[in-house]
């Protein structure tokens, strides 16, 4: 892999961009409280407007789920392992970038191994430093306010996800093999 000289940097969120994190959160949400609540009803930023949980309880079964539950966890899509390769041949420098509680980090390692994921590195924010602060040429972000502080030449792209739809954002894909299209 390191043969191909990398040029740029494309930054990628972990959470609702390479894991489908929320598809295992409801799932246990719902084992919890005797509900049916579906990813797709997740249509605000903040889980609490939508569901009766406190920011602490959602962050708390957000832990859980990577603790106990992190083999569960799905790709957002098929194929995703052959994707990223394919974009660092094209020369892209391949960035996980992930904000999260130090007790998960073990896990999103182990993650990214058992589904083949290939990085050149895997950064965890522990603090509330901006992702648009760190070095990267283009990030795909399922999250609102991880793309507003990003100026050009910088690139942000919007992963699309039921609680971004309102978002004003031009730049949006479904995959990334859209992002991969967008790269040719
Ligand atoms: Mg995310």
């Amino acid at each position: 892999m390191s043969a191909v000289r990398a040029t740029k940097t494309l930054s990628i969120d972990f959470d609702s961009v390479l894991a489908d994190t929320m598809i295992v959160w409801t799932k246990e949400y719902n084992k919890l409280k005797h509900t049916n609540v579906t990813k797709s009803e997740i249509t605000y930023w903040n889980i609490g407007m939508i569901l009766p949980l406190s920011a602490d309880e959602i962050s708390t079964m957000f832990n859980y789920v990577w603790q106990y539950c992190w083999r569960d966890i799905p790709p957002s899509e098929a194929g995703q392992s052959e994707i990223i390769k394919r974009i660092r041949r094209r020369g892209y420098r391949i960035s996980i970038l992930t904000k999260r509680e130090r007790p998960t980090v073990a896990y999103v390692a182990k993650w990214l191994d058992y589904h083949e994921i290939y990085s050149d590195d895997l950064i965890f924010i522990y603090d509330n430093t901006p992702k648009a602060e760190y070095a990267f040429d283009i990030l795909i972000d399922d999250a609102p306010s991880n793309l507003v502080d990003i100026n050009p030449p910088k690139i942000g792209i919007l992963f699309n996800q039921p609680w971004n739809k309102d978002f004003n954002w031009p730049l949006r894909v479904n995959t990334l093999r859209e992002v991969e299209q967008l790269l040719l």
